[in-house]
């Protein structure tokens, strides 16, 4: 007998004991939740959907991974602490084998970051996730977009491009050998979100986003709702070690300025803040990267050697006057 959608939730989405300001979790008509005092509750959702952005046979602990983990990002964008998380799941059948593997991944993740599945919705069609999460914000720190101003500084956290990096491996356009293949399809399946260097940036930077869809596009978005513009020096970019020796000097630039999927911060920092975050760099508590400078105008320039370059799907030229 096909296993129910009751039996599905019971089964693959129900844990006992959860904490977190948890009143009551899944099971009731609504989960009760407490705000802890003090802060602003930060939500975001995502939806998946299968074939448009994984493959219908991907792995569903993979999926799962994925999913929540891109969620968190947008919390630790806002500079946002998790809390909990709600799963709308569209399937097209109740294959125990998947149930299974989603569900762990799910709760692998969950565990992870310390954040409680309270609650969800779970139908029949085609194969779609959709996640909610929520996370909890000291009241008036958030770090919005639009917060940037003339003369801050341009920084990104780890290094750049990795994602793209991995899309090649999947796809076939690049070979890394073992070791650089695994370290890819980590950084591709189970990205980390930033979350304790969200929460520390929001007490000394002036905006922030998380890079989903390149640093141009993304650091667009800031300097849209900031009403400013941006330059990022290409020799600045930071790249990972396998970057560095795998991938043509070119084709890396072009993957960290435009590659998405990173889910590294891009934010800006008031210049006299500089030394707190040198420090939490010193301390090990954050790694990031100065790229570029805010300045007047709009839109995002990039300059090699000093000189502003054309990016193009094809590489990058110097303008021609
Ligand atoms: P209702 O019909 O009252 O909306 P549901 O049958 O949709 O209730 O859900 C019953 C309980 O199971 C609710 O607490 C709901 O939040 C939870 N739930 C349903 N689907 C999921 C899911 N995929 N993951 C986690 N909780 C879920
Ligand atoms: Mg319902």
């Amino acid at each position: 007998m096909p296993i129910g959608e009751f039996d599905i939730i019971k089964k693959y989405f129900t844990r006992l004991g959860c904490g977190r300001g948890v009143q009551l979790g899944v099971g009731d008509d609504c989960a009760l939740l407490s705000v802890p005092e003090g802060k602003q509750l930060a939500v975001s959702m995502d939806t998946l959907v299968a074939g448009v952005h994984f493959p219908k046979n991907s792995d569903p602990e993979l999926i799962a991974e994925r999913a929540l983990r891109v969620n968190l990002s947008d919390l630790a964008a806002m500079g946002a602490e998790p809390l909990w998380f709600t799963l709308g799941l569209t399937l097209p059948d109740a294959d125990p084998l998947w149930l299974n593997g989603f569900s762990q991944g799910l709760f692998n993740a969950a565990d992870e970051f310390y954040c409680v599945l309270v609650g969800g919705d779970t139908t029949h069609g085609p194969l779609s996730i959709t996640i909610q999460v929520h996370g909890a914000i000291d009241a008036d720190h958030a770090l919005l977009r639009s917060g940037a101003n003339v003369g801050d500084l341009v920084l990104v956290t780890g290094t750049l491009g990795d994602a793209a990096a991995a899309l090649a491996v999947i796809q076939g356009r690049l070979e890394v050998g073992e070791q650089g293949f695994h370290y890819l399809m980590q950084s591709f399946y189970r990205p980390k979100p930033q979350l304790h260097e969200g929460q520390l940036l929001a007490h000394i930077a002036s905006a922030a986003i998380d890079i989903s869809d390149g640093l141009i596009a993304d650091l667009g978005h800031i300097c849209e709702e900031s009403l400013v513009g941006a330059i990022i020096d290409i020799d600045r970019l930071p790249l990972s070690g396998l970057m560095e020796k795998r991938v043509e000097p070119v084709q890396a630039v072009m993957w960290a300025l435009s590659g998405g999927d990173d889910y590294q911060l891009c934010f800006t920092l008031p210049p006299q803040n500089l030394n707190k975050l040198e420090i939490l760099i010193k301390q090990g508590k954050i790694n990031a990267t100065i790229v570029g400078e805010i300045v007047s105008g709009s839109g995002v320039t990039c300059l090699k050697d000093g000189k502003p370059v054309q990016i193009s799907a094809s590489g990058y030229n110097h303008f021609k006057s």
